[in-house]
């Protein structure tokens, strides 16, 4: 579709980063964009409206910088969750395996009702073990998860697969 070309245009290719042999998606191109983020934007605020969701959680850091207009456009609330120790009050943590160690996201747990209905939102889907991790805090939390909207889905590395148990039937949507 037109905006599948006009987003896929505004993302670099960048060859051996962060390490040899990756091929990054860079997406800073189209956040200087303003008709491509804007496109962006209005696509995931449409998502978060069809799955009915209450509030948008963004994933540390390109997941802030898409999920808080989405949540804007939206009229819904932003959580950002955050890498582990940046987050002043009370937190509920999640580990997840990395290909060398872990890693650990934290969200502020007294932001999430049992009500809520959240819409998960970042960049990139890789491997899907940040959003795995993601789901799982959400739920710990106590609040449901509405869906996970991402911007671009690197198919042949599996996520979505790997996601699919953890979403228990909510939608995964790429762009
Ligand atoms: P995963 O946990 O699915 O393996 O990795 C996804 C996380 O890493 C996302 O938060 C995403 O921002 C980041 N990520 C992994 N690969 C890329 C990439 O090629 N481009 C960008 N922009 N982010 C990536």
């Amino acid at each position: 579709t037109d905006i599948e070309e006009l987003l896929l245009s505004r993302i670099r290719d960048v060859a051996d980063y962060p390490e040899p042999g990756v091929m990054f998606k860079d997406i800073t191109p189209l956040l200087a964009d303003p008709a491509a983020f804007t496109a962006l934007t209005d696509a995931l605020a449409e998502i978060a409206a069809n799955t009915g969701a209450t509030k948008v959680v963004g994933l540390e850091a390109r997941g802030f910088i898409l999920g808080a207009p989405v949540a804007v456009r939206a009229g819904l609330g932003f959580i950002p969750v955050r890498k582990a120790g940046k987050l002043p009050g009370a937190t509920l943590g999640q580990t997840y395996d990395l290909e060398y160690g872990s890693a650990e996201i934290e969200v502020h747990a007294e932001d999430l009702f049992a009500d809520d209905r959240i819409l998960i939102v970042d960049d990139v889907l890789a491997t899907g073990g940040t959003a795995e991790a993601a789901i799982q805090l959400i739920r710990r939390a106590g609040a449901e998860v509405a869906g996970l909207a991402i911007l671009m889905e690197l198919g042949f590395l599996g996520g979505r697969a790997r996601l699919e148990p953890a979403l228990t039937g909510a939608p995964l949507e790429a762009l």
